[in-house]
């Protein structure tokens, strides 16, 4: 009982603590199904990189777990893009200093850093490549698929990360971890492989299908309430049917987007670092 007592008041806390946004994940499979498909839109001058297939899959939620010894880890996975009053009018300021210059330090991290920290391990990862570094490329390009993945789930783009504003509280963990998991076949059987292209502005990249993602989110919200009017509960198997069957279709696109725009991404850092062959990497 006391134990019972224990876990009950630590969950609280944990609820307390981590009151924005960054508790929530893709869910691991998620994460992992992304970062799995993205070696399919690896162009083929840089097929020997399936190899990195496995290990790329396996440690996709790595970042998520590194929340909890790293506290500055938890901001990197989200941005609340629409508090910017750039951003709602259609001018984002995509350099971290000009908004930190502008809002304060703690405001731009208390919304999120997502962008930058996808940049940041882009630029990583090019360091490895040229370094010539198997073991952190592999690491680094791990970490980007996830935070590439982050960018592409819609609520990790948006103020109303959980519906907290709009009495749709629980829809974030409903919609990303209990409906995905249930679909991951359907969304795996999805996926259309093309050869990912070379990215010419990365931050500008990034910051783009974050905004597709944020420009998707009411179609989440209304599907979420709509389910709900009709199942009269949101834990219903009716309820699940009825949000796939409205949200199926932007949940298929937004993770080949991923997997393409992760794929991407990889392949700009490498052409970046000179194309060093994989039988060159140590
Ligand atoms: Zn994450």
């Amino acid at each position: 009982m006391k134990r019972y007592n224990t876990t009950v008041v630590f969950t609280t806390l944990l609820f307390v603590f981590f009151s924005m946004q960054a508790v929530f994940p893709w869910g691991d499979q998620g994460h992992k199904l992304i970062n799995k498909m993205a070696v399919e839109f690896f162009p083929p001058e840089m097929k020997a990189f399936v190899k990195w297939q496995d290990y790329l899959s396996l440690h996709a939620p790595d970042p998520d777990y590194r929340k909890k010894t790293d506290k500055n880890e938890a901001p990197k996975h989200f941005i609340d893009i629409d508090y910017y009053k750039e951003f709602n009018s259609g001018a984002m300021v995509e350099n971290e200093d000009s908004l930190i210059k502008e809002y304060g330090k703690s405001e731009v991290i208390k919304n999120g850093l997502l962008p930058w920290a996808t940049l940041n391990t882009f630029k990583e990862l090019t360091k490895a490549f040229e370094d010539h570094n198997k073991m952190e490329a592999e690491k680094l390009a791990a970490d980007l698929g996830h935070y590439v993945g982050d960018g592409h789930q819609p609520m990790h783009t948006v103020l109303n990360y959980n519906g907290q504003f709009t009495n749709q509280k629980g829809v974030h963990f409903r919609y990303e971890i209990t409906m995905v998991d249930a679909h991951l076949e359907d969304l795996e059987e999805s996926f259309q492989p093309v050869s990912a292209p070379y990215i010419k502005d990365p931050l500008n990249f990034i910051f783009n299908y974050i905004s597709n993602s944020n420009s998707v989110c009411g179609v989440l919200f209304a599907a979420d309430d709509s389910a709900f009017a009709q199942s009269e509960s949101r834990r219903s198997t009716e309820y699940y049917r009825l949000m796939w069957f409205r949200t199926g279709y932007i949940t298929k696109v937004q993770f080949n987007s991923a997997a393409e725009d992760f794929a991407s991404l990889v392949y700009t850092a490498w052409v970046n670092a000179g194309r060093p062959s994989y039988r060159s990497m140590k």
